[in-house]
């Protein structure tokens, strides 16, 4: 058995300046790693679970302050898909069996490609979810 050394008050600081330094040192040298694993961790579902478990509250408040503060969005928003829901009930328009962007075959969701304008209510391309995030995204729709 190791027998237990007493140190120094000088030895302690100086131990803590080594770890300290090697931690910074490698971190330097697998900078890239290190970042792109915390990337791929951030982009999990198990990630978004968790966060969403533990900022439920505050995002929800996000969401609401937002709807609150873009009347006029959510109103344009909300009327363009119900006349989609509408248009499929009366057999005008048809949703697709998979997405238009990935080729994948799932649920789809309209996406309003040109926006909520009456004229382009039903003017719409059939994304999966993780399309649609995307396609709004880049679109500057901001939720
Ligand atoms: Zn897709």
């Amino acid at each position: 058995m190791k027998k237990k050394r007493v140190l120094t008050p000088e030895q302690i600081e100086h131990r803590r300046k080594y770890n300290r330094e090697r931690q910074r040192r490698l971190y330097a040298e697998n900078r890239e790693a290190i970042l792109e694993k915390r990337r791929e961790r951030k982009q999990s579902k198990e990630y978004a679970r968790e966060y969403w478990r533990k900022n439920r509250k505050r995002l929800l408040e996000k969401r609401r302050k937002h709807r609150r503060e873009h009347p006029e969005y959510y109103h344009a928003r909300d009327t363009a898909m119900a006349a989609v829901t509408k248009a499929i009930t009366d057999g005008k328009l048809k949703r697709s069996s998979k997405c238009e962007e990935c080729g994948r075959k799932m649920c789809v969701e309209a996406h309003h490609y040109k926006g909520y304008a009456k004229e382009h209510r039903l003017d719409v391309q059939w994304l999966c979810k993780s399309c649609h995030r995307i396609a709004d995204a880049k679109e500057g729709y901001s939720k």
